[in-house]
């Protein structure tokens, strides 16, 4: 019999969840990420509103695919179960080694050239999670050279998206004006 392949966003949330959980990562410690983000360019945002927006984004089935390609690639690699050369540059997680950024990016790229930039910050600047999750990859035995990548897209992604959801609620405050060709 085949083995079930489709799962709805409640169950797609929870594997993505615990997927993560096993692997040291909390949903809050991605809503900090995107809380500390967003708080920068937009003041009085709740910590509520990130952690649904990381839920959210959890909730997709490209997103959950994602998420869980990238945590059992950092297994596997953990395992050594790679042959090849494949193996040494998954496991030192080699500087030129950009896949995991490519992943990363795919699930940023859900919220437009924002999402991407938000993503880069976090790459570059490795805020909160992702910086433990980094220095902890570098130990023998445990490889987080997906996961790292993965994090900081779902936090950019929630970053963005709150941005997205304040500014429609504020759309929705301004008054009515007509709205013309040459405006
Ligand atoms: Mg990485």
């Amino acid at each position: 019999m085949k083995k079930k392949t489709l799962f709805s966003r409640e169950e797609m949330t929870r594997l993505c969840v615990d997927a993560l959980k096993t692997r040291g990562v909390l949903v809050d410690d991605i809503a900090e990420i995107a809380y500390k983000q967003q708080g920068k360019y937009t003041p009085n945002i709740r910590f509520e509103t990130c952690r649904e927006s990381v839920l959210k984004i959890l909730s997709l089935r490209d997103i959950f695919h994602h998420v869980l390609l990238a945590v059992e690639l950092d297994k596997m690699a953990e395992k050594k179960m790679f042959e090849g050369p494949i193996q040494d540059i998954i496991e030192q997680d080699l500087g030129l080694f950009g896949v995991d950024e490519v992943l990363g990016l795919d699930v940023a790229r859900l919220y437009g050239v924002i999402g991407m930039t938000n993503f880069g910050d976090i790459d570059v600047n490795k805020h909160g999670i992702v910086s433990k999750l980094n220095e902890d990859g570098k130990k023998e035995g445990i490889v987080h050279t997906f996961l790292d990548d993965i994090v900081g897209a779902i936090a950019a992604a929630a970053s963005t998206r709150v941005a997205q959801v304040i500014n429609e609620e504020v759309a929705h405050e301004e008054p009515h004006k007509a709205i013309t060709l040459f405006d």
